[in-house]
């Protein structure tokens, strides 16, 4: 076989798409939530891919039980997983520290939630070189690596330290700050350099792009850029390296298939029962400060003030999917809507009618779909997001293409959204106010017209789209190229059972042994 065939694509993440938890001295084995995942399975099943990343958890894990736990897995999946093993001192300091208390506030513009403690940074380029050894461990020379978002920015650059030759590219989910507030950063030399160790890098926005490349220009002398469109060549220091720019999209046909399904009928004929006639207004989020949950809490109370008509009329329904629980500004936050909805609620409930229905959970992918179909109203109003795939996952299951999009001039799916969307600043409540009562009252034929615009777009630039576009530009390759078929040895591979197979051990007692390094 030539190398074009034996190449394979291997994903690393901070977070395997599963998560490893003990209960009652068992170990359970979840589904991750997010954009990443969402994005990157439809892509990796059947495609004989490896996909590196953390556990989950910081207990201890034994060989036998990683066998038996991630064997499985892969087999469902249809993809092989490989575990990174981190210590509870390294979750606190690379992932909830450097990734989560720096990188993450100041990349969405948030700079006063920084906390640049010195030491997170040494933790951060110390586990992103545990990811580079997974990756040597796990990888051959020949296959693609594609690293993704803000905690892993410097595998590359561990890589080259040790030595380790692999073609690695990047992709950024969050947005990357303009350059006032990137130079805030004290390690931003070191990071920028580190950036560059990759062949090839895609942001999700044109203006995500402009940022980084101004930040190479102020910082670089003699920086240069080659070419237009989405990919551009930077020449910079010794480095020249492709950038592009690339927005990351949904499974469509996924998304509009399940809101067809008779499953999602029967919960929709359910959940409108529930609702009565009134106008259903849908939140989706994870608990974060970026995504403006109080902002529109304190929009939608406007609305009800300033427009009593809409009282017993509509219902907000928000959900709220637990995150990074650990960290105190998010345990404010979520005290802080828990708050809101009951003054709201505490505000304007009458006998068979309550403005706001809170879940702070997640909900299976049926119950989402259901919801979006339900909703007349999807509020995605971040103060800053990489993209925001809610906001097309609910365009995708407008089958009947009547709901309304009310979206963040801040959310990076504006940029191929806001021709038909309503936009919003999400800082201006009263703004927020009034586009809730224009999109209550906007008309069937205009809702219908909107809607299947922005259909159409999403579904001519879905997942597969995205993810062919940016092999294409970062190895010359497309998503054909990596065949199904190259599933098969793999999943003959991993059978756990057997003496010769069992010797061969896949790697996973490196991994046990990593925590302990
Ligand atoms: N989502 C989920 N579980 C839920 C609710 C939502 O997995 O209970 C998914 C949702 O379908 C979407 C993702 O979480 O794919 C959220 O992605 P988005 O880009 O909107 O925001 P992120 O959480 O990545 O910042």
């Amino acid at each position: 076989m030539d190398g074009k065939n034996t190449s394979r694509l291997v994903i690393v993440s901070n977070r395997l798409p599963l998560k490893l938890e003990k209960k009652e001295g068992k170990w359970e084995v979840t589904p991750s939530s997010g954009g990443l995942v969402s994005a990157l399975n439809p892509i990796l099943k059947n495609r004989g891919g490896i996909w590196i990343g953390w556990t989950g958890t910081t207990e201890h894990i034994g060989t036998d039980v990683l066998r038996q736990i991630l064997g499985p897995a892969s087999r469902e999946a249809g993809y092989r997983m490989f575990p990174v093993m981190l210590s509870a001192e390294e979750v606190s300091k690379y992932y909830y520290g450097f990734s989560n208390e720096v990188l993450w506030p100041l990349f969405h513009d948030l700079q006063s939630h920084c906390n640049f403690e010195p030491e997170y940074w040494n933790y951060y380029r110390q586990v992103n070189e545990k990811f580079a050894r997974a990756v040597s461990r796990y990888s051959r020379e020949e296959d693609f690596i594609w690293v993704h978002d803000y905690q892993l920015i410097s595998v590359a650059s561990k890589l080259k330290k040790l030595k380790v030759k692999r073609r690695s590219v990047f992709f950024l989910h969050i947005p990357f700050p303009s350059l006032d507030i990137f130079l805030k950063l004290p390690w931003r030399t070191d990071l920028l350099k580190d950036f560059l160790e990759y062949d090839f890098i895609a942001f999700q926005t044109a203006r995500d792009r402009r940022n980084f490349v101004d930040c190479l220009r102020a910082m670089f002398r003699g920086t240069r850029t080659k070419g237009r469109g989405p990919i551009v060549t930077v020449h910079c220091m010794d480095r020249k390296i492709k950038v592009g720019e690339m927005p990351i999209s949904i499974d469509y046909r996924s998304f509009t298939r399940l809101a067809a399904s008779e499953e999602v009928k029967d919960l929709l004929k359910e959940q409108r029962k529930r609702l009565h006639k009134n106008t259903v207004i849908l939140g989706v989020d994870r608990l974060d400060y970026t995504k403006g949950i109080p902002e529109r809490l304190r929009a939608y109370q406007m609305a009800l003030r300033k427009y009593p008509e809409l009282r017993e009329n509509i219902t907000l329904v928000q959900i709220v999917v637990p995150s990074r629980e650990e960290v105190p500004a998010y345990k404010a936050l979520r005290e802080r809507i828990e708050q809101l909805v009951s003054a709201i609620n505490g505000e304007f409930t009458t006998p068979g009618w309550v403005p706001v229905h809170y879940m702070h959970k997640s909900v299976t992918k049926t119950e989402l779909v259901s919801l979006y179909r339900l909703a007349d109203i999807a509020l995605v109003t971040p103060l800053k997001d990489g993209m925001n795939l809610v906001a097309k996952e609910y365009c995708a299951c407008q089958i009947d293409n009547k709901g309304v999009l009310i979206l963040s001039e801040f959310a990076g799916s504006a940029a191929q959204m806001q021709k038909d969307a309503v936009m919003v600043n999400s800082y201006d409540i009263e703004g927020i106010a009034d586009a809730i009562y224009n999109a209550v009252y906007m008309q069937p034929r205009e809702k219908h017209d909107r809607m299947r615009r922005l259909r159409r777009d999403i579904r001519r630039r879905d997942v597969f789209w995205w993810v062919d576009n940016y092999l294409r530009a970062a190895t010359g390759r497309a998503l054909v190229d990596f065949p199904e078929s190259e599933m098969a040895p793999i999943l003959h591979a991993i059978q756990p059972q057997g003496p010769r197979q069992k010797n061969r051990g896949f790697g996973y007692e490196a991994a046990e042994k990593d925590i302990r390094s």
